[in-house]
């Protein structure tokens, strides 16, 4: 199947997916994670209806985001305070945040561009060395320490499941979901009520964090390669 092909499966795959979760297909965007195609695989995506794209490397995004100014671009990989400028240039929603000084140095560049960031915190759910983000019990006091900046908006929260297991991915998801509903009412800020979204699921476990609630899912291979087989 070409690109164009396999968005669109992907596509009608998530809105048939959503509604025998009994969700509204119009609550979760698809991001089409365009990270491993050039602009001509990106081209192919936005025929066939993509809006929203995601790329992890802040070089990506730089070159892509310009060439179609028309869809959102989202930066969903490792964040390094030097590079934090040209992805704030870019992205529309960052999702990868954790650090504190990744927040104040959002902040001041966001303030010098006269934009408001919009964020979700990456939490670190499965407890897994390898992966980024902050342990569940830390994300109240990064979100306490937003409060204070006017150019940053936390949005929701973000969370890469372990791979090679369903069962254990669907937990984790499902142990976002809960975090996130316990954060809405421990927060006792007017921002809490902004906390909406959930960036969850991939290729391999999009279907498990819809059913947990996904509002974003983030989806590359499936689309983008040709190899990918469930
Ligand atoms: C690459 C990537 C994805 C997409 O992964 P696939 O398995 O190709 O769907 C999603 N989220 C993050 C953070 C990524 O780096």
């Amino acid at each position: 199947m070409s690109i164009s092909e396999q968005y669109q499966s992907v596509a009608q795959e998530v809105a048939r997916v959503c509604e025998s979760c009994g969700r509204d297909p119009n609550e979760v965007v698809l991001v089409a994670v365009s990270k491993t195609v050039g602009p001509d695989g990106v081209a192919q995506a936005f025929e066939a209806g993509a809006r929203t794209f995601g790329e992890n490397r802040p070089e990506q995004i730089m070159e892509k985001q310009p060439l179609f100014p028309e869809a959102s671009w989202h930066f969903i990989g490792n964040i390094q305070s030097r590079r934090i400028k040209d992805i704030v240039a870019h992205a529309s929603l960052i999702h990868s945040v954790y650090e504190p000084r990744h927040l104040m140095r959002i902040e001041n560049v966001a303030a010098e561009r006269d934009k408001i960031q919009d964020i979700l915190i990456e939490v670190n759910v499965s407890g897994e060395e390898s992966k980024g983000g902050v342990p569940p019990e830390g994300v109240l006091d990064l979100l306490r320490a937003t409060e204070e900046l006017a150019h940053v908006r936390v949005r929701g929260l973000m969370t890469m499941a372990p791979q090679g297991d369903l069962v254990i991915a669907q937990e984790t998801f499902k142990d976002l979901r809960t975090l996130a509903e316990s954060l809405r009412k421990a927060w006792q800020s007017p921002q809490a009520g902004l906390l909406s979204e959930l960036s969850m699921g991939m290729s391999e476990d999009w279907r498990q964090a819809i059913a947990e609630g996904a509002t974003i899912v983030r989806i590359g291979r499936a689309i983008f390669s040709d190899q990918f087989i469930e």
